[in-house]
């Protein structure tokens, strides 16, 4: 029998960003993956703003930029008959629009790209076992033991902690009887993966995404954005549709008249169906269980969430389990786990089908082409959503300042370091960011000569800026302490270290 401090099922992205992120905070963990590999297909493509925060604390950065398309091309989206029809429209959001808010931007990079670079981050620092399947688990007072096989041979693992990062389909959530909220499927889903030329394109028909209106129709989405796409389209059983429909010949088909030319040379490489749902857990933890990711919530694929609130599940959850871990938090912290994701879980599933609606109005002709491109360009930035949610639980000290109220929350992101908040980005010296003074442990972020001395597990950052100070709120002897997942846990005007000592045994519910 083995003996770890955290098991993870599951190697796509969320159980790679969980290994990551245990590792940054000195917890071993095993990692198990039923696949030989990472995902072979490109399913999620953007990476959000926050996402690109979390890949930018881990190093690689500029390396997912690299991987991934060029920013001008990322926000653009279009609407027609085909790509190629008179009708189509295209309209391209403000690129700049979130770059004053993160030292980073949203980026579009394929998920079969981006795997690889995680799971190179994941395995430099831990057991990550692809090739190796969870097949069966008990759960006993002292953690779980979990049954694993790899190449035929079956060995015992006993973890204090599982995160169960094993996707929609999570055998661990049915397993502990936990069940889904949210409508029933909203549809049979195939993603056909192609390569084509689409040079023939002027400029101004260029899009990361397109949603055309041809039979089958569906939306045409940029992989690499030179040859590489995906065409996303669907088929109803009511109606006789299978999946088995989708053989060579249907997919070049749907694939041509989608490009509006049909004789276009068109590569079939990947066929993948899909369920479209949009559903969140009824429970997001049977201690010492924590769901993460797919398993916790499926997102439609509209708005780009799914993986990205995954990551951040993880991001949210490996501090917690290696303060446990570490003797210096008390279980309680763990409970604020499911009181800090879920909502946001819910939110952001909900805004998925939001997007997703205004899909089926378009492709069922209840929209003209003007305004179907203003809706959907209208749900394009999302930053409000991606970098707007805050934590309200037991894990933050509230300091009774109200919450931002944008007339639009999905799309505007007002910066503040209230408490439960993303503690804001400034640049405080050329190409350093306010998070990159962060973490991974706690951070006391204060102007010169305020006075605050660090404590053990926190460090005391001086910020020599007037800005820095106006932007989090606080005067010349205030301090906000920052928790290791960027969250501000509390903000105080002056204080003394016992203040700070009380701040931390709330949030690390040592009380
Ligand atoms: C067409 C499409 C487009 C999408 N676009 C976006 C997008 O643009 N942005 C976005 O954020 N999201 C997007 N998503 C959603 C995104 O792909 C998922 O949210 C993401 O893959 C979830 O990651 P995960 O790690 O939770 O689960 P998964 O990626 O499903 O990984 C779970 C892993 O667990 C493994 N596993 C399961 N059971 C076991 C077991 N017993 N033992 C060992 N291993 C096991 C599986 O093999 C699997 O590899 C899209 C999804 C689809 C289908």
């Amino acid at each position: 029998m083995e003996n770890v401090e955290t098991l993870i099922v599951g190697g796509g992205p969320v159980g790679l960003a969980a290994s990551v992120e245990l590792s940054r905070h000195g917890i071993s963990s095993v990692l198990v993956e039923r696949h030989p590999g990472t995902s072979l297909f490109p399913k999620a493509r953007l990476v959000t703003t926050r996402t690109m925060e979390i890949l930018r604390s881990w190093g690689v950065q500029e390396e997912v930029e690299r991987a991934g398309m060029p920013r001008e091309d990322v926000l653009a989206v279009g609407v027609g008959t085909s790509l190629s029809a008179g009708d189509y429209l295209r309209k391209a959001a403000a690129i700049a629009e979130d770059a004053a808010q993160s030292p980073t931007y949203t980026y579009l990079c394929s998920q079969d790209i981006l795997e690889v670079i995680m799971r190179r981050v994941a395995a430099s620092a831990a057991d990550v076992r692809f090739g190796t399947t969870m097949t069966d688990l008990r759960i006993d007072p002292g953690g779980v033991v979990a049954t694993v096989i790899a190449d035929g041979m079956s060995t015992q693992v006993r973890a204090r902690y599982l995160v169960a990062a094993d996707g929609g389909r999570s055998s661990i959530r049915e397993r502990l009887g936990i069940a889904v909220e949210g409508p029933p499927p909203l549809g049979h889903m195939v993603s056909i993966m192609f390569d084509a030329d689409f040079g023939f394109l002027p400029p101004g028909r260029r899009a990361a995404l397109s949603f055309v209106r041809s039979t089958p129709g569906g939306a045409i989405e940029a992989v690499d954005n030179r040859r590489r796409w995906i065409m996303q389209t669907g088929y109803d059983p009511a109606k006789g549709g299978s999946a088995d429909d989708f053989i060579e010949e249907y997919c070049l088909a749907a694939v041509r008249s989608a490009i509006g030319i049909p004789d276009h040379p068109v590569e079939i490489v990947g066929v993948m169906p899909w369920l479209q749902q949009a559903v969140v857990a009824a429970e997001f933890a049977r201690d010492p269980v924590y769901l993460a990711g797919d398993a916790a919530h499926v997102a439609t694929p509209q708005g780009g969430f799914g993986m990205n609130c995954g990551i951040q599940d993880a991001h949210n959850l490996a501090w917690k389990l290696a303060a446990v871990l570490r003797g210096e938090a008390g279980r309680g912290l763990l409970d604020t786990y499911a009181a800090e994701r879920r909502p946001i879980a819910v939110r952001t599933v909900d805004e998925s089908l939001v997007n997703a609606m205004i899909t089926f109005q378009m492709m069922a002709g209840r929209l003209s082409m003007h305004e179907a491109i203003e809706q959907q360009a209208g749900r394009r930035g999302s930053e409000g959503l991606v970098l707007g949610f805050h934590y309200d639980s037991a894990a933050v000290v509230p300091d009774g300042t109200p919450e931002p109220a944008p007339a639009d929350p999905y799309r505007t992101y007002v910066p503040t370091a209230r408490p439960g908040h993303r503690a804001p980005h400034l640049w405080v010296s050329p190409g350093v960011s306010t998070l990159d003074l962060l973490g991974p442990a706690f951070t006391l972020l204060t102007a010169p000569g305020s006075g605050w001395a660090p404590v053990p597990g926190v460090k005391v950052v001086e910020v020599d800026s007037a800005e820095w100070a106006e932007a989090y709120g606080v005067g010349p002897e205030g301090a906000v302490l920052v928790r290791p997942d960027g969250h501000v846990g509390w903000r105080t005007q002056g204080g003394d270290h016992a203040d700070l000592e009380k701040a931390l045994d709330v949030i690390l519910s040592r009380t």
